[in-house]
């Protein structure tokens, strides 16, 4: 195989790949005038309720604000404890914050989701909730995270920003807790041209809430009901995430495709850690927002690959939550400051072909046969 170019994301991609018949989306909400609150809004929210299986799908500016909303119109605030992943974005611990709650990190697993034998380790008199991050587009073991939750009475609220399409058991991420959350941020799995972020929640004085919290206090009537913020979604981000919507199925079985190659090129490597494969699980449907592995000599491949002109991703920048000093969150999780020194996302997009794919992992394979 010759040497080729296969970038971590192709943000151009995303858009030319579907270039003329987004154009005449964008024409025709132009041609509108539809930019706040449009009919675009609503028929996308009512799509990704459908789609998730969730009652409500309330569209908001990002998926930072849906967790921060989120929190809020469930209660939590000051005094109160959320357990959360260290291994998360940053954004997820922010948003406690942000309500004035304190954030306690926690433990992952080899999956390198949230460890519930962790979360009960943290549980005080103070937690209110438990904040699982359905990471890398698969879900948490929600069994055991709601036998917790039952146990000592405590909410779940799904970050569910990377999880669009997950399944545990047959359910989507974003609806197993009182709401879960999701991202449209450009690379994510469902990106729009900008910023974006729904909730998605089956309660009814939840969703009442939300709804006005995101304009200005305002109900379905128009009524001022209390105090909010402005947080809505675009609406010509709607038209964009609703067209994209339609051809979602296509993306997640792009990437479980992807994922398969991964896995039967590098599974015989011992150097090398892989997420579970596609379909192995019968608990999990996963659609891989990214293919984290682990690598014995991390750093050494990342910079080889990288000549080879294949670029790779260390998430968060190589840093867990409670290891970024200036928040203050101190902790010892053993198994996530190991994965920190080992952790490495390949390239994992619909931009990529299959030879894109054998290519990154014959130069893997070579990496490793050097030694
Ligand atoms: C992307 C992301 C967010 C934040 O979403 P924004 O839309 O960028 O605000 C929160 N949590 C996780 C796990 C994410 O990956």
């Amino acid at each position: 195989m010759g040497s080729r170019s296969v970038p971590f994301f192709n943000y151009p991609h995303v858009f030319v790949a579907h270039e003329e018949e987004l154009m005449s989306v964008i024409q025709d909400v132009g041609r509108r005038g539809a930019y706040i609150l449009q009919r675009d809004l609503e028929e996308f929210e009512q799509n990704l309720a459908q789609f998730t299986g969730a009652k409500h799908a309330l569209g908001v500016a990002n998926g930072t604000d849906a967790l921060i909303l989120a929190l809020r119109v469930a209660g939590i605030g000051s005094g109160d404890e959320v357990i959360f992943a260290s291994h998360t974005y940053v954004a997820t611990a922010a948003s406690v914050h942000f309500v004035g709650a304190t954030p306690v990190p926690v433990d992952c697993r080899t999956d390198h989701l949230i460890d519930p034998e962790s979360v009960k380790a943290a549980i005080t008199p103070r937690t209110k909730a438990i904040m699982p991050t359905q990471l890398n587009g698969r879900a948490c073991d929600m069994d055991s995270l709601q036998a917790i939750a039952d146990e000592y009475n405590l909410l779940i609220i799904e970050d569910a920003a990377q999880g669009l399409g997950a399944q545990y058991k047959g359910k989507c991420a974003g609806t197993f807790g009182l709401a879960g959350t999701i991202s449209f941020y450009p690379a994510k799995v469902l990106g729009c041209f900008g910023d974006g972020g729904a909730i998605l929640t089956n309660d009814d004085t939840l969703y009442e809430d939300l709804y006005a919290l995101r304009d200005h206090g305002r109900n379905s009537k128009g009524d001022v009901v209390g105090w909010g913020l402005n947080s809505r979604l675009d609406n010509l981000q709607a038209a964009i995430l609703n067209f994209k919507l339609q051809r979602y199925d296509q993306e997640m079985v792009r990437r479980r495709e992807i994922a398969s190659i991964y896995q039967e090129h590098l599974a015989d490597l011992q150097a090398l850690l892989l997420p579970p494969a596609p379909g192995s699980e019968p608990d999990h449907f996963d659609v891989f927002q990214n293919y984290e592995i682990e690598a014995e000599c991390r750093d050494e491949l990342k910079a080889d690959l990288r000549e080879q002109g294949i670029g790779t991703l260390i998430q968060w920048g190589g840093k867990a939550v409670h290891q970024i000093d200036v928040l203050g969150l101190s902790a010892s999780l053993p198994y996530t400051e190991k994965m920190f020194t080992r952790c490495l996302m390949l390239p994992m997009n619909t931009s990529l072909s299959d030879q894109d794919v054998e290519y990154v992992c014959e130069k893997i394979r070579r990496f490793y046969s050097k030694d």
